[in-house]
């Protein structure tokens, strides 16, 4: 799933493309993602585009009249297109959601792998009309997000660290992987609960978010849409690599999986060497 840095990259690279160039076609081909019908997604032709931003997960691509806010989900993702292919994006079970192309020829595809279904497309006068990004928690690449504000926002809170870490609506943008990554270099359990960190843990969670978070865009940003995939699996030290050699100690990396998705730790780093109760595991064996 694209995160933060991920869409921070993608839309530095179409403000590249798009700022200033005149929609000439917006075809929508996966229905039941557009979850707007006012505006129409058609008044959207016509319009030039003067913004390309992010907000949390979500793209954002404003018109002086509309925004098209976009949120990629688990299997969504934008292929630049130098030249947009002249067919008409039909509604069709192949990967393709929506078709949007410029004045300048080029354009851009919006898809979506796998059977899930969940990315979302909206059409608004203002994205804040969207829910999601209504309820979107700081973004942790905001100046003002300081160790103070993380404290706040964890403070009183039983969750888990892992759960709390990637509630869009505590803090945007961060998702399974970055939140690994964090966890994995602060050395915290994923367990231990998000009240319950020392200032010390808090202050070592903040500088650890922000390191991987940045580290992980300045990798990314720069790079087409095409090569952000593997830049982003390369740069992970934990996320993804159960069974491989921790980085920092070299003991294994072990995971717990629940029933779509999956997180890694290293134990040496962040358990005192103690492995985490596997749920999907320990309820086969109930
Ligand atoms: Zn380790």
């Amino acid at each position: 799933m694209p995160e933060l840095p991920e869409v921070e990259a993608l839309s530095a690279f179409l403000r590249e493309g798009c700022v200033g160039q005149v929609i000439e076609r917006v075809e929508v081909a996966a229905l039941s993602a557009l979850k707007t019908y006012e505006p129409p997604v058609e008044s959207l032709k016509g319009c030039t585009i003067t913004d390309v931003g992010r907000m949390g997960k979500y793209l954002t691509i404003g018109t002086g009249e509309a925004w098209l806010v976009i949120h990629l989900a688990r299997g969504g993702w934008v292929h630049w297109r130098d030249k947009v292919p002249p067919a008409r994006a039909r509604p069709g079970r192949g990967p393709l959601a929506l078709r949007v192309g410029l004045s300048s020829g080029a354009g851009f595809d919006v898809t979506e792998q796998g059977t899930e279904k969940r990315l979302a497309l909206w059409v608004v006068k203002d994205p804040i009309e969207v829910e999601g990004i209504a309820r979107l928690g700081p973004d942790p690449l905001d100046p003002g997000f300081d160790v103070l504000e993380l404290a706040a926002l964890l403070s009183g809170r039983g969750a888990n660290i892992k759960t709390v870490l990637t509630d869009q609506s505590v803090i945007a943008g961060v998702g399974n992987a970055y939140s690994d990554e964090a966890l994995h270099a602060a050395k915290l359990s994923p367990y231990k609960a998000a009240g319950k960190l020392s200032a010390q843990e808090v202050a070592a969670l903040h500088a650890s978010l922000l390191r991987v978070l940045h580290d992980a865009v300045e990798r990314s940003v720069g790079l087409e849409a095409s090569g952000l995939k593997s830049e982003k699996k390369g740069g992970l030290a934990v996320h993804g690599r159960a069974g491989l050699p921790c980085p920092a100690c070299g003991d294994t990396i072990r995971e717990v999986s629940f029933s779509t998705k999956s997180m890694q730790y290293c134990p040496t780093c962040q358990t005192g060497g103690r492995l985490l109760a596997d749920r999907r595991m320990s309820r086969l064996l109930k």
